[in-house]
């Protein structure tokens, strides 16, 4: 399984640096955000260290699935039983700060905003 000593993710998958965890397998693991956005705020990440999506290649395909069905389990096991969204932040543009791919499963109770909003900062 690939690693990086320097990440913080890593070392969350590595139990170095705490977490609260909701799902684990060979694959994948998710734990809630630190800071969350939303009632609910759960990181689904991929074990194997993969910068982002832009850095992804045709070998991840197995686990970016699986990425996508361990996301709808959690979400619907965290009550989000009407709805969620998930978001993978890519890059300067993205604004991604954490450099190993992570969706971020983000449900109510009630509606969240709409999409996005775009920031004057540069
Ligand atoms: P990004 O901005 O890279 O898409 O999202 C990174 C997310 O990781 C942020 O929402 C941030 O709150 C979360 N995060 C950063 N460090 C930690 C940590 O040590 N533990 C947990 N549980 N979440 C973290
Ligand atoms: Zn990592």
């Amino acid at each position: 399984m690939s690693t990086d000593p320097h990440c913080i993710f890593c070392k969350i998958i590595e139990n170095v640096i705490p977490s609260s965890r909701v799902y684990e397998d060979d694959e994948v693991l998710v734990f809630k955000d630190i800071h969350p956005s939303a009632p609910v705020h759960l990181l689904v990440i991929p074990k194997r260290h993969i910068t982002g999506l832009s850095a992804v290649q045709a070998a991840d395909q197995q686990v970016l699935g699986k990425m996508m069905l361990v996301a709808s389990q959690v979400a619907k096991d965290a009550g989000s039983t009407d709805g969620f969204r998930t978001i993978i932040n890519d890059g300067r543009v993205g604004r991604q700060d954490v450099f190993h791919l992570h969706m971020h499963v983000l449900g109510g109770p009630t509606p969240l905003g709409r999409m996005i909003a775009m920031d004057d900062k540069t």
